[in-house]
C-alpha cells in the first residue's frame, strides 16, 4: 500500500469496509485463535522523563515501587497456574535491577514454568541485550513510539529515534522475536506521520506491532493535550493487519482505558493478542502511564474471568501454546 492509500484509509469518511477487510485477512492469515500474555508491571521507578507518561522521573506525585525477584517469580508462577502460556515482564527503565537480576528470574521462570517470557524493559546496551537473551527471554518489547525525529525528540528528551532504532536493531541480532509499535493521536501527529510509521512498521518485519492510542495524562507537560481517539487507532490497527499480514498485534489496554469495549472493537479490525494484568493488586494504582486505566482494582484471577467472557462473547478462542512468531525465519528464536 502507497503513503498516500495509507492517508486516504486514515481519512476515509467510513472506515467499515477497512475494518471488514482486516477482519477477514485476520480471520483466514492467524485465524480465530487469541493469545493471553499475562502482564506482570514489575517496578514503576524510571530514570526518564518522556513527556507523556506518569512514570516520568520529574513527576513527584506517584508512590514509587519495585517488586523484589521473588514476588516478581510468585507473579508469573500465578499467571502460569492461571493458565498463561506466556508472560511480558514490564517496567519504567532504572538501574533498580541489574541485568544479571533479570537474566536469573527469566532462568528461573524458565526452568522452573516454561513459559514464554517477553521483555519490556527499555533501551541496553548490545551486550546487555545479548546477555538476556542468553538467559532465554523469548521476545522483547519496546516501541519506537514516533516515526519523527522532530516528535521523537520533543517527546523523548533523553533518548533519540536513531538509539531507539539500534536498540531495536541490536534485539533482531541477537536473536529476540521483536516487537514494536507507536502511539497513535501524539499531540503535533499528523495522518503523513501515522503513514511514515506504518510504513516503518512493515519494513521493520516486526514479530509483534504494539500500537495504542495517546491518552494526555494531567500530571505531564502534556496534560491539556488532545487524547487521541479510538477511530484513528483503529484505523491504524486494520491497516498494519492487512500491509503485515502475520504479526502478533494486540488488543491493547490503552484501547480498553479510553473507550469502554475498545479491546473488543480491536480483536475485530485486526487485533489476535490480549495482555491481561497479572500485577499483583496492590501495584496496580501505581503504574498509571495514562489516566482511567482499567482492571486497576481486578485481582489476576478476575482479568482471566473476564477476558475469557469476552472472547466466548466474540466467537473467539484462547490459543493453547506460547504464541511464538508467525514469521518465517530461520534465526534462533523464530518459529
Ligand atoms: N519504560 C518502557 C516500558 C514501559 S512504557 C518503555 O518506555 O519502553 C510502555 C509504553 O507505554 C510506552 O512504549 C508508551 O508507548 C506507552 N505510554 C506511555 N505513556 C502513555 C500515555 N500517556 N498514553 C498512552 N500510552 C502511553
Ligand atoms: Fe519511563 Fe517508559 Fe514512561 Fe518513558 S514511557 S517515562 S521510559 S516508563
Amino acid at each position: 500500500m502507497t503513503h498516500d492509500e495509507i492517508i486516504r484509509h486514515l481519512e476515509s469518511p467510513d472506515p467499515r469496509e477497512l475494518f471488514a477487510e482486516a477482519d477477514r485477512v485476520r480471520r483466514s492469515v492467524v485465524g480465530d485463535e487469541v493469545h493471553l500474555r499475562g502482564l506482570i508491571e514489575f517496578s514503576n521507578v524510571c530514570a526518564r522523563d518522556c513527556l507523556y507518561c506518569g512514570l516520568r522521573r520529574s513527576y513527584n506525585g506517584v508512590k514509587r515501587y519495585t517488586m523484589s525477584l521473588e514476588e516478581i517469580f510468585t507473579a508469573v508462577r500465578d499467571a502460569a497456574g492461571i493458565g498463561y502460556p506466556s508472560v511480558v515482564l514490564q517496567s519504567g527503565e532504572s538501574a533498580q535491577y541489574s541485568v544479571a537480576d533479570i537474566g536469573g528470574l527469566v532462568r528461573r521462570i524458565k526452568s522452573e514454568l516454561g513459559v514464554a517470557v517477553t521483555l519490556s524493559i527499555g533501551e541496553k546496551t548490545r551486550a546487555e541485550y545479548a546477555a538476556l537473551k542468553e538467559s532465554g527471554a523469548d521476545r522483547y518489547l519496546l516501541r519506537f513510539e514516533t516515526s519523527s525525529e522532530v516528535l521523537f525528540r520533543e517527546l523523548k528528551p533523553d533518548s533519540s529515534r536513531m538509539a531507539r532504532m539500534q536498540c531495536l536493531a541490536w534485539l533482531r541480532e541477537v536473536g529476540f522475536q521483536v516487537g514494536s509499535g507507536v502511539m497513535v493521536g501524539l499531540p503535533g501527529q499528523t495522518p503523513a506521520m501515522i503513514a511514515d510509521d506504518i510504513l516503518l512498521m512493515q519494513a521493520l518485519d516486526l514479530d509483534m506491532i504494539g500500537i495504542g492510542p495517546f491518552i494526555a495524562n494531567p500530571h505531564t507537560p502534556l496534560g491539556d493535550r488532545k487524547s487521541g481517539t479510538l477511530d484513528l487507532t483503529l484505523r491504524t490497527v486494520a491497516l498494519l493487519r492487512i500491509i503485515t499480514r502475520n504479526t502478533h498485534i494486540p488488543a491493547t489496554t490503552a484501547m480498553g482505558s479510553i473507550e469502554q469495549g475498545g479491546r473488543e472493537k480491536a480483536l475485530a479490525c485486526g487485533a489476535n493478542v490480549l495482555m491481561p494484568n497479572v500485577t499483583p493488586t496492590q501495584y496496580r494504582s501505581h503504574y498509571q502511564l495514562y489516566p482511567g486505566k482499567i482492571c486497576i482494582k481486578d485481582q489476576p484471577g478476575d482479568c482471566s474471568l473476564c477476558v475469557a467472557a469476552m472472547l466466548g462473547r466474540m466467537g473467539r478462542r484462547v490459543a493453547a501454546g506460547p504464541g511464538h512468531s508467525l514469521k518465517p525465519r530461520t534465526r534462533d528464536g523464530g518459529v
